[in-house]
């Protein structure tokens, strides 16, 4: 007799995403700590060390990502900053306030707020929110920056952001049926001053106590995304083996788990995905030498200001995503790209540097005098069965070869990452990124000498860990990119 188990309703699923979890310094801890919960979720489940995140390694593009399925050449979100031709003006998300004052505040306010789930956001590619939402079900977007669904929310920007910002009182926006956008939509009616109210809510114990508000009212609906932002500041200031960030993490999820009667149950009748968004490479300490300025190697093109926006004698612009730098050319005929390539191949603390031209994307690096070339749908398959042709030394992206095979080493899914990237937006750009142990900066971006940062494209700002439990299905592959399908399938 074949015993076929009484399932009623599928499981829900519940996301954990904890910022710049990684897995040796998870391991470090699970030896050293005592992290009761994250033991716990590892004894209950399967652990995988090395899921890829897309590139660059910043959170809006690891959560677009996720959320669509689909890499930023379909989703169309590229990273955290960003030149839009079309507006002619860069778009940050917020890597620091002074990036955003020169900027303009209420128009980088703006952009983070609405346009970039609701514009940017490729409105051709479904989130699991809307998939959901069409589907008659119900999910939970709890922090994330972005969480497109189709369910009306207005965003209410508090008095002290209007006091300096000229921004309407409440922003209308489309998001998940459950949603809490820090102080700005939220669930409980906390009114009082509260540490809670730390960064505006957008903190791990404000996530915490919004879930678990849930949880204790029984609304926990077929899909969760809980993201606990804490971490990452934790390992760019005190380096990529912190653990006293993991025990704190781990705290968070005692309070999760202890939401519910019993651990037990709370594993039982859901499906818990515990994963992190990006890894970071350690950045040297002396500034001098840690610190890569573009700027200096792009000497003497005339690069635009923040502040002033771009001006009509302006040649090149910036965006800086910590480890990795966008560079575009404001006119190919006055700066062809490989006049850009050329001044970055100077400095040897470039790791990768990689453009469009046709259909080929070109990459080079400093220390490679060589070249190599490569584009979509040729006899080459790669460990993806993504196939390509291949031209050029191909030891520029670590690849090895073997027959009609590609696999990757220090680069992970190196081929499709890079082609994304480079088609994820209009204009001309080069593409690139720094070796462990250096950050690029700008004119106010954050730098963490002595610490760690991410954005870059090396496997250690690429590879994160996940726990997964109450399932043995798996995703096609272990890419953040291909856990659309699976998250779907298992709410199904
Ligand atoms: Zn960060």
């Amino acid at each position: 007799m074949v015993y076929v188990s009484s399932t009623t309703s599928p499981k829900s699923v519940i996301i954990i995403m904890l910022d710049t979890l990684m897995d040796k310094p998870l391991q470090r801890a699970l030896k050293e700590e005592r992290i009761p919960a994250f033991t716990y979720f590892l004894e209950q489940g399967k652990y995988f060390s090395n899921v890829v995140a897309p590139f660059p390694t910043m959170s809006v593009n690891v959560e677009s990502t996720l959320l669509t399925g689909h890499y930023s050449d379909q989703h169309g979100v590229p990273s955290l900053v960003w030149y839009n031709n079309e507006e002619n003006r860069i778009i940050n998300y917020g890597t620091h306030i002074m990036d955003m004052m020169k900027l303009g505040l209420s128009k980088s306010m703006y952009d983070a707020l609405y346009r970039l789930n609701n514009e940017h956001l490729n409105t051709k590619v479904k989130t699991i929110h809307e998939e959901l939402h069409e589907q008659g079900k119900q999910s939970a977007s709890i922090n994330p920056l972005v969480h497109r669904g189709k369910t009306p929310h207005y965003l209410k920007i508090p008095r002290f952001i209007r006091y300096f910002v000229p921004i309407d009182k409440q922003i209308e926006t489309f998001t998940s049926a459950k949603f809490v956008y820090g102080r700005l939509s939220k669930l409980s009616s906390l009114k009082k001053y509260s540490r809670l109210w730390n960064k505006y809510g957008f903190n791990n114990n404000f996530s915490v106590q919004e879930f678990t508000q849930l949880v204790h009212n029984n609304e926990i609906p077929d899909f969760s995304l809980v993201y606990l932002p804490d971490h990452d500041k934790n390992v760019h200031k005190n380096g990529p083996m912190d653990v006293k960030g993991i025990k704190d993490m781990d705290q968070n999820l005692q309070t999760i788990l202890d939401s519910f009667p019993t651990w037990e149950e709370a594993l039982k009748n859901h499906i818990w995905i515990l994963i992190g968004d990006n890894g970071q490479s350690h950045v040297n300490k002396d500034r001098r030498q840690a610190i890569v300025d573009v700027r200096k190697l792009l000497l003497p093109l005339k690069i635009t200001k923040l502040r002033k926006g771009v001006q009509k004698d302006d040649q090149v612009v910036l965006a800086n995503n910590l480890r990795s730098c966008l560079i575009y050319s404001l006119n190919t005929n006055d700066v062809p790209l490989n006049t850009i390539v050329e001044k970055l191949k100077e400095d040897d603390r470039l790791e990768i540097i990689a453009w469009k031209m046709n259909d080929w994307i070109y990459v080079t690096s400093a220390n490679n005098k060589g070249s190599f070339q490569f584009k979509e749908n040729g006899e080459m398959k790669d460990e993806y069965n993504q196939t390509w042709v291949l031209d050029g030394d191909p030891s520029i992206l670590d690849l090895r070869i073997q027959e009609d095979h590609i696999y990757f080493g220090e680069f992970p899914d190196a081929l499709k990452r890079l082609h994304s990237t480079l088609h994820s937006h209009q204009g001309d750009f080069v593409v690139t990124s720094v070796k462990p142990g250096y950050e690029f900066s700008g004119e106010v971006t954050p730098s963490h000498p002595g610490g760690a940062s991410h954005g870059g494209f090396h496997k250690n700002d690429s590879l994160i860990p996940m726990v997964v439990t109450g399932t043995e299905s798996m995703p096609d592959s272990l890419r953040i990119v291909d856990f659309k399908n699976w998250i779907l399938n298992l709410i199904k």
